[in-house]
């Protein structure tokens, strides 16, 4: 029986630790997915008119949220919307309440620009948000399509938003 090639070896080898590391990045990108929807359904009830979403896949796995007239720092609801990603995020890797990374970075920074008290305020009113069952249903939706499509156009968004409030 000949020897089985270096080659073939060494992909048995790896296999394993790719197959891992392919599971990692997968639930990263759902976390990315349930960030920027976060962000995009907080902005839609909020009245902000968003412009598309989109979420990369690959090694610069990542995503963003574009509006059609950006907010000023000084408008409380761009925290909101901030805010709001960190949540649905944190949301999906576990039970809400768990730690949640940038959270204290934006408290931080809205402390500056409005004071501690607002500042606490605006991370209540995103958490009140993001944990309503009818905005989570919309975050939810919108992640799952978010995945598949990886580019959504502000209209697309809001149809998904208002389909998560239909049953089907
Ligand atoms: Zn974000």
């Amino acid at each position: 029986m000949p020897a089985e090639p270096d080659w073939q070896r060494e992909i048995k080898q790896v296999l394993p630790a790719a197959k891992r590391r392919a599971r990692c990045f997968s639930t990263y990108t759902q976390t990315t997915a349930y960030h920027e929807a976060g962000h995009a359904v907080a902005a839609f009830f909020l009245g902000i008119e968003i412009d598309h979403v989109s979420l990369y896949h690959g090694r610069d796995s990542g995503g963003r949220v574009v509006y059609q007239k950006p907010l000023p720092p000084t408008d409380s609801r761009e925290w909101v919307v901030s805010v709001a990603g960190d949540l649905a995020d944190a949301r999906i890797r576990g039970p809400i309440g768990v730690e949640v990374p940038g959270l204290e970075h934006h408290l931080q920074e809205a402390a500056e620009i409005f004071g501690a008290e607002s500042a606490a305020e605006i991370i209540e009113t995103a958490r009140g948000l993001v944990e309503l069952p009818e905005i989570w249903r919309a975050i939810d939706l919108l992640a799952k399509v978010l995945l598949y499509a990886r580019k959504l156009d502000g209209k697309v968004v809001k149809a998904i938003v208002m389909a998560s409030h239909t049953k089907v």
